[in-house]
């Protein structure tokens, strides 16, 4: 019998811009249902990282498999860039990314948003992305803002809508840069509910996060980012309770 693919697989990316390299040969292996969490100072490349994962930023060198499908690159003038962007579309649907800015598309109500992929990517005829959707407003507490428009929402609430247009792509593996730092702190939980019942249910995720006590519960693995190479990383309890490197130490200083 075939062994399931692994969802997401990195081999050692680097990255420039210009000539300053900001990622330095990272790497990653997110199995089904794995949590990973990337914690680090300002500036230390976790977006960087979280974006070369789907392409958002083309990585210099390293490898991407998405479910078991190496990404083909090719060297141009340019730089190195996918060989087919179709693949990359492809992959793209396997991969949902929920950005710290809550960018759901301020044209379109709520609902709007969430079907728009699976009816234009998927091809999903419209009443099944309509009942789907109703279904996962109600997962995230929003059925009652189904008709409104993003600049009607809270903040917390455009975040869930933005979590719920993400699981509308049935991705393989989600992918959250930040997504509580932009929100008033009383909005936070609901937030942060959402992503451990996601958690719970066993989905893959990859978290860029400052919130410890989350990144305590529910990561099966913590990556601590410095200047673009893996400083430690291993278990939340290894990491986060007991961190080897004074760097990290000093990190996790203000959470003792
Ligand atoms: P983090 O998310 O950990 O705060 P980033 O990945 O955003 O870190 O940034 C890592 C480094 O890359 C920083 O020094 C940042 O200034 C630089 N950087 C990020 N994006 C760009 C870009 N588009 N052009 C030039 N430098 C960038
Ligand atoms: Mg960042």
């Amino acid at each position: 019998m075939a062994a399931t693919p692994i969802p997401l697989e990195v081999r050692n990316i680097t990255k420039r811009f210009g000539d300053t390299e900001v990622l330095k040969g990272l790497s990653l292996q997110a199995h089904k249902g794995d949590v990973i969490t990337l914690i680090g100072a300002s500036g230390s490349g976790k977006s960087t990282f979280l974006r070369c994962m789907n392409l958002l930023e083309q990585p210099n060198e390293g490898d991407l498999i998405v479910h078991g499908e190496e990404i083909r690159f090719k060297t141009t003038k340019h730089g190195r860039e996918p060989a087919d962007w179709r693949q990359v579309v492809n992959m793209r649907a396997k991969l949902s990314m929920v950005f710290q800015s809550f960018n759901l598309w301020a044209h379109m109500t709520l609902l709007e948003n969430i079907i728009e992929a699976p009816i234009h990517v998927l091809k999903k005829p419209k009443a099944e992305a309509v009942e789907h959707a109703h279904a996962l407003l109600e997962r995230v507490g929003l059925s009652h803002r189904a008709n409104a428009y993003p600049a009607q929402m809270s903040g917390g609430q455009q975040q869930r809508g933005a979590i719920a247009r993400a699981l509308a792509m049935d991705p393989e593996v989600m992918l959250f840069d930040e997504p509580t730092s932009a929100l008033d702190p009383e909005l936070v939980g609901d937030v942060l509910k959402v992503m451990r019942d996601l958690a719970d249910e066993g989905r893959t995720m990859v978290v860029v996060t400052h919130e410890m006590s989350f990144a305590r519960d529910v990561s099966s693995q913590v990556i601590y980012l410095h200047e673009g190479r893996v400083e430690e990383a291993g278990r939340p309890t290894e990491v986060l309770e007991n961190p080897q490197s004074p760097r990290l130490k000093q990190f996790l200083a203000p959470n003792y």
